[in-house]
């Protein structure tokens, strides 16, 4: 089978690997669709592991199943998560699944951009889920991401306020809709790329923000909500400036969600009592998406109440894969960029 072996944002090849063997209670997932996701082009954090194939945002059907396998047959249409909690230990029992060891030491293997995937039996067990009919494969790419933004705004309570998101890349979409929602009152979207902007607004924003060509950020976003900071502030971005906008456009008693990860060794750049003497600010980040939220996603996207396909900017085959990449790496002139193996 084919693969793209990933080495670096400007170097992913086409390979070829045997097609994985499937042991008891295993499932072989035939690929279908699977979406580059802003993780898989932060470098720095891939160098150390290369070479290796990424993706892990996938929709495919099962080619096979083993002895052991009961509840899936062969021809279905899933979803496959490639972190999968225990469900059992300390942090799964407190509702943090997302951190538990098991969740960080799983996966499906090779990867995502690739023809064929083994699934591992505990991940048959607590991470396949099947699509609703009337939703597409490339739609079903969008459940790993949606989940990881439903679990990101239910920690951080997104009630009906004033929600301002700060980074339009593919997450910083699918919060806005997901705040939409949960009926906020007015969304703002920061973000240095114009015609993410004009994306945002068509998506449903009250409000944007063009952060390369505005100084005070907070003072804007008053200008729009009408004198108020945010309620919550949702950091989908990962450049120093984006952080600094994020702390700075809080309002007292609300909630900053650092949603991205941020630049390597990128420091918080704050004053303890500016953001927290007197205000009850919180801080709080989140990780990933569990089985919960995989499942409310896959009922979202089927409910058609997100809007995913809208984002799609590119499909591309898995022989250009490396041109996926690129798109994804430098950012300005992509959205969502789904590889079809
Ligand atoms: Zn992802
Ligand atoms: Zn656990």
């Amino acid at each position: 089978m084919r693969v793209a072996m990933y080495y670096s944002n400007k170097k992913v090849r086409t390979e070829k690997m045997p097609v994985p063997k499937i042991k008891r209670g295993e499932i072989l997932m035939e690929v279908k669709a699977s979406g580059i996701c802003g993780s898989d082009v932060m470098e720095w954090y891939r160098a150390h592991k290369v070479p290796l194939v990424l993706g892990h945002e996938v929709a495919g059907r099962i080619a096979s199943v083993a002895k052991g396998v009961r509840k899936y047959k062969v021809g279905e249409r899933i979803i496959a998560a490639h972190h999968v909690p225990c469900m059992r230990c300390h942090y799964c029992r407190a509702g943090h699944h997302t951190v538990c060891d098991t969740l960080r030491s799983t996966n499906f293997y090779p990867g995502g951009f690739s023809e064929f995937i083994r699934l591992p039996a505990i991940n048959v067990k607590y991470g396949v889920f099947r699509i609703p009919k009337n939703v597409s494969y490339e739609e079903a790419t969008f459940a790993e991401p949606a989940g990881c933004v439903l679990r990101g705004q239910r920690l951080a309570g997104t009630q009906k306020g004033i929600v301002f998101i700060v980074g339009a890349g593919v997450s910083g979409m699918l919060h806005l809709e997901v705040a939409r929602l949960h009926k906020a009152k007015c969304i703002v979207v920061a973000d240095v790329v114009e015609k993410k902007l004009k994306m945002a607004k068509r998506f449903g924003a009250d409000g944007v923000i063009n952060a390369a060509k505005t100084k005070n950020i907070p003072e804007r976003l008053k200008k729009i909500t009408g004198g108020r900071l945010a309620n919550v502030v949702i950091l989908c971005a990962s450049a120093k400036p984006a952080l600094r906008a994020a702390l700075g456009s809080v309002d007292r008693g609300g909630t900053v969600l650092i949603f991205s990860a941020a630049e390597k060794n990128a420091a918080m750049p704050l004053s303890v009592n500016d953001i927290f003497w007197r205000t009850e600010v919180k801080i709080l980040s989140s990780y990933a998406a569990g089985p919960r939220e995989h499942i409310q996603a896959l009922r979202l996207l089927s409910e058609k109440k997100i809007n995913v396909s809208g984002m799609i900017t590119h499909r591309l085959p898995l022989t250009e894969a490396e041109k996926g990449f690129k798109l994804v790496a430098d950012g300005r002139n992509s959205l969502k960029v789904i590889i079809e193996p």
